[in-house]
C-alpha cells in the first residue's frame, strides 16, 4: 500500500559502532517501507571518521540545518578522549557533539524513560514516565572556583555595573590564618532561564502532562527564587499546564512514592545527578529517549539517551552475535517523524509515529525482547539465558513484522 507522503525536511545525523549499524537497520526495516522520506532527509555523516574528515565541521552544518528545517534525528556518537584519538588516529579532540548541538541550538534536553508494561523497574511504583528536563547552561558548569591559601584572607563577590555605576560588593567569607578552603561563584542569565522555563511549559503541554519545578528557594531565596519567579511569569501563557514550584528535597520524597506521569524541571546540577537516578530507576539505558527543544516550540532534535555501546561493537567486529537494545534510537525516529507530522499538519506522519511506537512496545510486551531488558525480566545475566532474548537484528525484524501487520499490510 501506499507510503505516507512527508512535506518538511528532517535533519539524519548519522553516527558511531552499534548505534551506527542500529539506525541503518531502523531507517531500511522501520521507516522507508511505510514513509516517503528518503528524499527529505538532509543527511549529516557525524561518525568520527567523518567529523576528523571535515574537521568538525559536519557537527555545526547539522546544526545550522537543523535550525533552518527545525526537526533533527541523532545517532549516538563518540566523544573522543585519549584514546579514541589513538584508535582513530584523530588530528585532534573534537568536543562532544551533543554538547555543540545544544549550544548552538539553545533548547533544554529532556529525558523520557520508555515504559513497557512487563519490564519490572527498580522503583517498581514508577508506573508513567519522569521526564526530567535539564537546564543545562551555566550555574557550577560555567562558574569560577578556587582553593583559598593557608594565609587565610577575605573572599568578596564583587559586581561592576557596565554603565559606570558604583559597584556591588559583597563579604562571602573571611578566612582566618591557617584556614585553607575553597570558594565558588557561578551565574545564569535571566533570558536562558525564561527559554528553559518555556521549553518545559511547551514540552509538558505536549505530553499532557504536569510540570514542577524543583529547587531550593528556602536557601537560596535570590538565586532559586529568580528561577522560581520566571516559571511563574512564563506559566501565565500557559493555563493549560498544570504546574507547581517544589522545593527539592520534598520533590524527591515524592518521586519515589508516586508513580510518575509528570515533567520535572531542574537545574542544571540538579538534572545531572537526577536524570541518571531516574534512569536507573526505570531499568535499561536502552529504554531511554532524549529530546531538545526549543523555546520556539519548533525546533527539535531526538536521540537516544545511551551511548554507541561499544562492550557490543567489540563483539560484533569480533563476528559475534550481539543483543542491543534499539528501543530508545527507534522512539528518536518516531518523536522525530512526528513533531514533523505535527509542524506540517501531517496527521497520518504523526499517527505512524505512535504506531511505531506501539509495535515497539507491543514486541517487548509479546516477550520479544534484547538480552538488557531479559536480565530486568529474570532478575540476573545468568538467569537470562539465551532462548530469553533475541539478537539486534531479531528484534528489529519482529518490530518490523508487528507493525506492518498493525498496520494492515
Ligand atoms: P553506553 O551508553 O554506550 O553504554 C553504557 C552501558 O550501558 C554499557 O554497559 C552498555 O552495554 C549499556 N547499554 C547502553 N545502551 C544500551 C543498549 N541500547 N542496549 C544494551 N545495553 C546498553 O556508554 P559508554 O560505554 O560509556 O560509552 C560508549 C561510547 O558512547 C563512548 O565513546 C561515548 O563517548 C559515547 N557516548 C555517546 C553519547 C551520545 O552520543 N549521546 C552518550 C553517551 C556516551
Amino acid at each position: 500500500s501506499a507510503r505516507i507522503p512527508v512535506d518538511g525536511q528532517i535533519v539524519d545525523m548519522n553516527g558511531d559502532e552499534m548505534t551506527r549499524l542500529i539506525w541503518q537497520l531502523i531507517r531500511e526495516k522501520l521507516v522507508f517501507p511505510h514513509v516517503a522520506v528518503e528524499d527529505k532527509l538532509r543527511e549529516f555523516d557525524l561518525g568520527l571518521p567523518n567529523r576528523d574528515a571535515t574537521d568538525d565541521q559536519v557537527t555545526l552544518d547539522a546544526a545550522a540545518a537543523i535550525l533552518e528545517c527545525s526537526v533533527g534525528v541523532k545517532c549516538a556518537t563518540i566523544t573522543p578522549d585519549a584514546g579514541r584519538v589513538k584508535e582513530f588516529g584523530l588530528k585532534k579532540m573534537y568536543r562532544s557533539p551533543n554538547g555543540q548541538i545544544r549550544g548552538f541550538l539553545n533548547g533544554t534536553v529532556f529525558r523520557e524513560p520508555i515504559i513497557c508494561g512487563n519490564i519490572p523497574r527498580i522503583i517498581p511504583g514508577w508506573k508513567a514516565p519522569i521526564i526530567v528536563g535539564r537546564h543545562a547552561y551555566a550555574d557550577q558548569y560555567a562558574c569560577q572556583d578556587m582553593l583559598t591559601p593557608p594565609s587565610g584572607g577575605k573572599l568578596t563577590m564583587r559586581f561592576e555595573p557596565a554603565d559606570g555605576g558604583a559597584a556591588v560588593e559583597r563579604t562571602v567569607f573571611e578566612f582566618g590564618a591557617d584556614q585553607p578552603g575553597i570558594a565558588l561563584c557561578m551565574y545564569n542569565t535571566d533570558d536562558s532561564i525564561r527559554g528553559f522555563a518555556r521549553s518545559s511549559f511547551l514540552y509538558a503541554q505536549s505530553r499532557g502532562m504536569p510540570l514542577y519545578l524543583a529547587t531550593k528557594n528556602t536557601i537560596l531565596k535570590v538565586y532559586d527564587g529568580r528561577f522560581a519567579d520566571i516559571f511563574a511569569e512564563v506559566g501565565q501563557e500557559f493555563p493549560d499546564v498544570q504546574y507547581e514550584m517544589r522545593l527539592i528535597d520534598d520533590m524527591v520524597a515524592q518521586m519515589v512514592k508516586n508513580d510518575g506521569g509528570y515533567v520535572l524541571a531542574l537545574k542544571n546540577y540538579d538534572g545531572d545527578v537526577q536524570s541518571d537516578i531516574v534512569a536507573q530507576g526505570y531499568g535499561s539505558l536502552g529504554l531511554m529517549t532524549s529530546v531538545l527543544l526549543h523555546p520556539d516550540g519548533k525546533t527539535f532534535c531526538s536521540e537516544a539517551a545511551h551511548g554507541t555501546v561499544t562492550r557490543h561493537w567489540r563483539k560484533h567486529q569480533a563476528g559475534e552475535a550481539t543483543s542491543t537494545n534499539s528501543i530508545a534510537s527507534i522512539f528518536a525516529w518516531s518523536r522525530a517523524l512526528s513533531h514533523r507530522g505535527k509542524l506540517d499538519g501531517n496527521d497520518a506522519l504523526v499517527n505512524f509515529g505512535t504506531a511505531l511506537e506501539k509495535a515497539t512496545i507491543g514486541t517487548v510486551e509479546g516477550g520479544i525482547m534484547t538480552k538488557d531488558l531479559a536480565i530486568c525480566v529474570h532478575g540476573s545475566a545468568s538467569a537470562a539465558t539465551e532462548d530469553t532474548y533475541v539478537t539486534t537484528e531479531g528484534f528489529i525484524d519482529a518490530v518490523a513484522t508487528k507493525l506492518a501487520r498493525n498496520l494492515g499490510k
